[in-house]
């Protein structure tokens, strides 16, 4: 499920294509000039747009660029002509895919399924991080090293997931203390202690480390141990 902006000035094609997606529970909005897709765009922040080349105010390839100097939001674009170097030069112009007119609403349906799977991944951050044996899953909140699982409080889980997702990257004590702490300053001691604590689960010490380095007076890096 999407909502889908429809850029077409024939309306018949464009009444066919609103009702294509809408059986398919997409939510649709709809602009027959290139200015009003302009408009949409701004202001329904659509996540997906079919447009059509063809419009009677502006040029497609105008459109196109005129659409991408204020969205990123994905562009399908629906082109009367089969030409190679055509599509060619609308995908350099930030076309994400392309339509050959007359096209099926299957065809229609698996691009913007392709365009949309492809602009979720590209949004969603990665939820699982590996470093060395230590294996951090965000979204199920759960740490293992070396296949073990660790048990870790929530604030040693954050931590740690901090750390991980920045590896190789001295991470200020003041971004800690923001970021899993939630404070905007503090006591360098609590940072400090959950390391340690920290540390103790991981099977390493201050004087030892493997993963966790401390880096005086900067911060903390976590790295594979060599
Ligand atoms: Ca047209």
């Amino acid at each position: 499920m999407a909502n889908v902006l429809v850029v077409e000035d024939d309306q018949f094609v464009r009444s066919a294509m609103i009702r294509e997606l809408s059986s398919r529970s997409h939510t649709v909005r709809s602009a027959s000039t290139a200015l009003d897709a302009l408009r949409e765009v701004s202001q329904a922040a659509p996540d997906v747009v079919i447009l059509d080349l063809g419009l009677p105010d502006l040029d497609g390839s105008e459109a196109l660029k005129m659409l991408r100097a204020v969205s990123d939001v994905p562009v399908i674009v629906a082109t009367a002509r089969d030409d190679e170097t055509e599509v060619v030069r609308l995908l350099n112009a930030g076309a994400d895919d392309y339509l050959v007119k007359p096209f099926s609403p299957e065809h229609l349906m698996a691009r913007l399924t392709a365009v949309l799977r492809r602009s979720r991944q590209a949004a969603a951050p990665p939820q699982i991080c590996q470093v060395g044996g230590l294996r951090v899953d965000l979204e199920g909140r759960e740490a293992e090293l070396d296949g073990a699982p660790l048990d870790l409080t929530r604030r040693e889980f954050d931590l740690l997931a901090h750390l991980a997702f920045r590896a190789g990257h001295v991470v200020p004590r003041r971004e800690l203390l923001a970021e899993v702490w939630r404070q905007s300053y503090g006591d360098d001691q609590t940072i400090d202690v959950h390391l340690s604590w920290l540390r103790r689960k991981l099977g390493e010490t201050a004087s030892k480390p493997r993963y966790l380095h401390t880096v005086r007076g900067v911060g903390v890096k976590l790295v594979a141990p060599e």
